[in-house]
């Protein structure tokens, strides 16, 4: 601790050679790009700038961002920044970081799809067996039964539009967090859906997708910064395309409040060797939540929503494929 004390009195600057500069410091150092010109390279034209909203648009595209924050809407879905937007210049700017690994796989998927599968899609029912996961605070329900539900109902709608699907569980059975990845790969997955329930406060509701958390960066929720490199970290910007089309999906079908596509390191998303993604499909602990997941006409349209995003990125992977 002492030693630890010394340096930081010391000041970063002084404390590294420029080659093991920690991700963090290097991250403050990262440039930014202004917002016009951003909007410039992607097409987009900027048609409101003001300190509450700035305003993109440009062929049937509209980009939101809410400046001092990390959110941004693509065509309407909020998707989680790295960086807050902040002041760059005179005016507004986005930290590179967020252009090359936000925003480019969202506005140019195909440069982010090539060279990846698109047979096999391997859908993974959160908890099982001793583990229930949430649990509804009005009927009860157990997050584990409705991860099976759900990603039973996917598997049989991925398997109509003429893909594969296959599953980490097929039954009520306990099962370790690092087998899920491994049943995954071992059934030969392309990519990869993890499918759970949330719990928190009486008033959470909504539905999320998160993506593993680029290296350097903190997770959507806070945490820390982790300079840790996964075999996941590859498919960054596939990662991106599979969640956003997910949650763009789910958004509508649930009509659930969007949450958005946010990051997060969860053990599944760091373990996992193909483009993945982590669906909480609504909040068991919010009252009126629990009751429509106990109708299974809603549960249905949950799924329909996933298995609508997982058919689109499909799709996308296909497209790039062909060039
Ligand atoms: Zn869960």
């Amino acid at each position: 601790m002492l030693r630890r004390h010394f340096l930081q009195a010391l000041g970063p600057a002084m404390l590294y050679p420029s080659w093991m500069v920690p991700r963090a410091l290097a991250q403050a150092a990262d440039t930014h790009l202004a917002v016009r010109d951003f909007g410039a390279r992607y097409g987009l034209r900027v048609t409101q700038m003001t300190e509450r909203a700035i305003l993109l648009a440009g062929e049937g595209r509209t980009l939101t961002f809410v400046p001092k924050t990390q959110q941004a809407r693509w065509n309407s879905t909020l998707v989680w920044l790295l960086a807050p937007v902040s002041a760059w210049r005179g005016s507004w700017g986005l930290l590179q970081s967020d252009v090359q690994m936000v925003m480019d796989p969202l506005l140019r998927p195909s440069n982010h799809l090539r060279g990846v599968g698109h047979r096999v899609v391997a859908l993974d029912p959160g908890h099982g067996g001793s583990d229930e996961g949430a649990r509804g605070r009005v009927h009860g329900l157990k997050e584990k039964d409705l991860n099976l539900d759900v990603a039973r109902r996917i598997r049989s709608k991925i398997a109509n539009s003429g893909y594969r699907a296959v599953m980490t569980r097929e039954t009520d059975r306990t099962m370790s967090l690092d087998e899920r990845p491994r049943r995954a790969r071992a059934l030969g997955a392309d990519l990869f859906v993890s499918i759970h329930f949330n719990a928190g406060p009486r008033t959470a509701e909504g539905v999320e997708t998160f993506i593993l958390t680029p290296r350097g960066f903190r997770t959507t929720d806070g945490g820390s910064v982790s300079t840790a490199t996964y075999a996941a970290h590859r498919f960054n910007g596939a990662n991106r395309v599979l969640g956003h089309a997910i949650q763009r999906r789910l958004r509508v079908s649930s009509q659930a409040t969007d949450r958005g596509l946010r990051h997060a390191r969860f053990s599944v998303l760091r373990g996992i060797q193909c483009p993945a993604a982590l669906v909480e499909g609504g909040f068991l602990s919010h009252a009126r939540t629990e009751g429509l997941l106990r109708d299974p006409a809603y549960r249905d349209r949950i799924a329909q929503g996933i298995a609508d995003g997982i058919n689109d990125y499909l799709r996308g992977v296909a497209a790039a494929a062909r060039g």
